[in-house]
């Protein structure tokens, strides 16, 4: 069966743009910016194959330049993409350079069909390299098989467009024009089908991936403040608990409750209120060390774990607490707020999360019935 290679382009092409049409009404208006570089990816891969297949009829050199510009740059989106999914990764000042020198390479040596051919397919098969490396590293433990799918979506197309870059550079009778049917040529547009359809997959897996991720976040924080909420807490508290075990590291944890909340809400309204909530927790995370845990217990209760730290961290951290609020509370809110507190050092390996919240939330009941506005220590 003869296949030929225009066809398989007109449906790459064709494939390429209905998704470009169809992906923002399947994500919807309100995706993320990776989502949008993704849709933004896909159009630019569309618009780089039409302007190829066009090029054959009209407006040769303008068209397929265009085209060369035009799959550099769906790299270079895709790559964003990755990033905001997977965070940083290097090789993105690689794939702007190459954004701007494939196509205009491709342009200063359009009159010689060696030199545009072996420049423009090498250059665009290292821009796929740089994104397949940017799938895999640095690795990011949460996630699953799509990162595999997308390295070897973009590996095999790497391969088949290096390829025909040698074709074009050293063997040009083999390939003396785009459309030639060599083999390696007709391999190279059915692996683009292929790759297409994988490569979708991934990128829906991703965007799934996601939109997990959100609702987990959502699910473990705390809509007023940005906080942990108490789930959240228990969570990350645990895995902190176990190092604290395994490495025989002390962990303190200071228990927070602002002071006659009630009556700031009774007395300013229960906006002010809020506003008071929000800048304890502003307050607690600027004095936070990145390695501790603050979070919201529900209503007025805080908590901060400190991670590898005995004692004298939760008493240090409690007097910087006292002063920083009292020096912004009156000027920010209008109003005072104080706390009381309660701490406990994590001794005794065999104690259990709840015991340690437990001992803390006792001597915070011991600040209180002491008059408020201090800090009572648990006692080992
Ligand atoms: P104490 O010094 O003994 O801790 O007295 P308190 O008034 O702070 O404690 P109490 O438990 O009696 O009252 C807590 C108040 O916190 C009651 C509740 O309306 C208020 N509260 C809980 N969540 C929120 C919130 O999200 N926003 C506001 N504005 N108030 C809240
Ligand atoms: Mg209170
Ligand atoms: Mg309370």
């Amino acid at each position: 069966m003869p296949l030929d290679i225009l066809t398989l382009l007109v449906l790459t092409s064709t494939n390429l743009f209905t998704l470009a049409a169809a992906l923002p009404l399947l994500m919807g208006r309100r995706v993320s910016a990776s989502a949008r570089y993704a849709q933004g990816s896909i159009l630019a891969q569309a618009i780089g194959w039409a302007a190829v297949i066009a090029a054959g009829r009209w407006y040769d050199p303008q068209l397929s330049t265009l085209s060369m510009g035009s799959i550099a740059l769906s790299q270079w989106l895709l790559f964003r993409a990755l990033r905001g999914w997977l965070g940083a990764r290097s090789g993105e000042g690689l794939l702007i350079a190459l954004v701007v020198i494939t196509p205009l390479g491709y342009a200063l040596a359009f009159h010689d069909y060696q030199w545009r051919v072996g420049w423009a397919n090498f250059l665009l098969a290292l821009s796929m390299l740089v994104v397949a490396r940017a799938t895999l590293w640095p690795q990011k433990k949460a996630s699953r098989g799509w990162r595999w799918l997308l390295c070897g979506c973009l590996v095999t197309m790497a391969f088949f467009t290096g390829a025909r870059g040698v074709l074009g550079a050293f063997f040009t009778e083999l390939y003396p024009y785009f459309r030639a049917p060599h083999p390696v040529n007709i391999l190279a547009a059915v692996a683009g089908n292929a790759t297409l359809v994988l490569g979708l997959v991934a990128v829906l897996v991703a965007w799934r991936e996601e939109a997990e991720a959100e609702l987990h976040t959502l699910a473990m924080s705390d809509p007023l403040t940005g906080l942990l909420n108490r789930r959240g807490f228990h969570d990350h508290a645990q895995a902190l608990l176990s190092d604290a075990r395994r490495r025989s590291e002390p962990l303190t944890l200071l228990a927070l409750d602002i002071d006659h909340f009630k009556r700031i809400n009774d007395t300013h309204g229960h906006e002010a209120g809020d506003r008071g909530l929000k800048l304890f927790s502003r307050v607690l995370r600027t004095n936070q060390r990145g390695v501790d845990l603050v979070a919201r217990l529900g209503g007025e209760e805080f908590c901060v774990l400190f991670a590898r730290s005995s004692r004298e961290a939760g008493l240090a951290f409690d007097a910087r607490l006292r002063e920083r609020l009292r020096e912004v509370s009156r000027s920010e809110l209008g109003f005072e707020i104080d706390f009381s507190a309660g701490l406990a050092v994590h001794t005794d390996a065999e104690q259990s999360l709840d015991q340690l919240l437990a001992r803390a939330d006792a001597a915070l009941y011991e600040a209180k019935r002491n008059g408020r506005g201090r800090l009572v220590q648990a006692i080992d």
